[in-house]
C-alpha cells in the first residue's frame, strides 16, 4: 500500500470510490506509517485503537507489533475488507468514532491512534482527549495542529488548545505534504504525539471542558458576558466567579491560562454549589 496505483487497484476491485465526505484520502508512504507507528512505541502486550483503518496501511504494521488491536471504521466496504483481510488479527468495530465507547475501547493503558478524517477531526479530538489514551498518534490537517498548540494571547488559541493543554503533552511527529495520500487533500498535515498528563490537581474534566467552550464560543465577548450567554450562567454570579478567580471579567477567553481556567471552573462550581 505505498503507492497511489496499489491504492487505486485494491480500491477498484472493492468497487468503493474515495468519498471526501468520509475524509477518505489514503495514506500511501512508507516512511510516514513507519514514523507514525513508531511514535506510539507499541509493546507486545499494548492494547491500541485506531480510528478510520481505510485499507490498512498503519493497521498491517500494528498487527505485527502487538497482540490486541481494534479498528473503528465507518465505511462498511473497507470494514468487510479489513475483517476478510486481517481475520482474527483485528477487532472491527463498523461504526461512527464519535458515537464509539472510546474509554471502554482503550481499557486502562490503551493506546491510539489514527490518520484522521479531517471532516470530524476537532470533534474527534476533543473525545481524544477526554478518553485520555496514554499515547496518541494523529494524522490532522495543520492547521487543527496548531490549534492544539496554541498558547494564550495567539491568534490559533481555542478550546482546543486549553482542552489539550489540560489532558495532554504534545510534540510533532512529523509534517506530511499532500502527494503522500491517494487522493490528495487540499490542505497540509501534520503527525502529532499526545501523552496523556495527570491532571489530579487540577479541576476535572467535566467542570473545566464547559467553561472552556463557552469562553471560546463567545470568543468575541467579555469574559462574563461569554459565561452568560454560554453557560447561562447570571452575569453577578459569573462576574463573581471571574473576580474570586483573580481575572478581569472584561477579558476575553483567548487571553486565560489553563491556570485561569482551573480557577474559574472552581469558583463556579463553588458558587453553585452555594
Ligand atoms: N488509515 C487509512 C490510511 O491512513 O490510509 C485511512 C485514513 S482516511 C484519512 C480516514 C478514514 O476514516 C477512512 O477510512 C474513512 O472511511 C474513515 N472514517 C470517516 N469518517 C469516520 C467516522 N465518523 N468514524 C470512523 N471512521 C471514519
Amino acid at each position: 500500500m505505498t503507492s497511489p496505483s496499489v491504492v487505486r487497484g485494491i480500491l477498484d476491485e472493492l468497487g468503493v470510490r474515495p468519498q471526501k465526505r468520509l475524509g477518505q484520502h489514503f495514506l500511501v508512504d512508507f516512511h510516514a506509517r513507519e514514523r507514525i507507528v513508531d511514535a506510539l512505541d507499541l509493546q507486545p502486550d499494548d492494547r491500541v485503537v485506531e480510528i478510520g483503518p481505510g485499507l490498512g496501511a498503519l493497521t498491517q504494521r500494528l498487527v505485527e507489533l502487538c497482540g490486541d488491536v481494534r479498528a473503528i471504521e465507518i465505511d462498511r466496504a473497507l470494514a468487510s475488507f479489513l475483517r476478510e483481510h486481517f481475520k482474527g488479527r483485528l477487532q472491527v468495530y463498523e461504526g461512527d468514532a464519535l458515537e464509539a465507547d472510546l474509554p471502554d475501547m482503550l481499557g486502562p493503558a490503551g493506546k491510539l491512534v489514527g490518520n484522521l478524517p479531517y471532516y470530524i477531526s476537532t470533534a474527534l479530538v476533543v473525545r481524544i482527549l477526554e478518553a485520555a489514551p496514554t499515547v496518541a498518534v494523529l494524522m490532522l490537517q495543520s492547521e487543527v495542529a496548531e490549534r492544539l498548540s496554541a498558547g494564550p494571547g495567539t491568534p490559533q488559541r481555542g478550546a482546543l488548545s486549553v482542552l489539550r493543554e489540560y489532558a495532554a503533552e504534545i510534540d510533532t511527529v512529523a509534517r506530511v505534504g499532500a502527494g503522500l495520500f491517494y487522493p490528495p487533500p487540499q490542505v497540509g498535515s501534520r503527525v502529532i504525539r499526545l501523552r496523556a498528563r495527570k491532571a489530579a490537581t487540577l479541576s476535572s474534566w467535566p467542570q473545566i471542558r464547559p467553561v472552556v467552550q463557552a469562553a471560546f464560543g463567545y470568543r468575541r465577548k467579555m469574559m462574563e458576558r461569554a459565561l452568560e450567554e454560554g453557560l447561562g450562567t447570571r452575569r453577578e454570579v459569573g462576574r463573581r466567579a471571574l473576580v474570586e478567580a483573580g481575572i478581569d471579567p472584561a477579558r476575553r477567553g483567548e487571553t486565560l491560562s489553563l491556570a485561569e481556567f482551573d480557577r474559574l471552573a472552581a469558583a463556579l462550581g463553588a458558587l453553585q454549589e452555594r
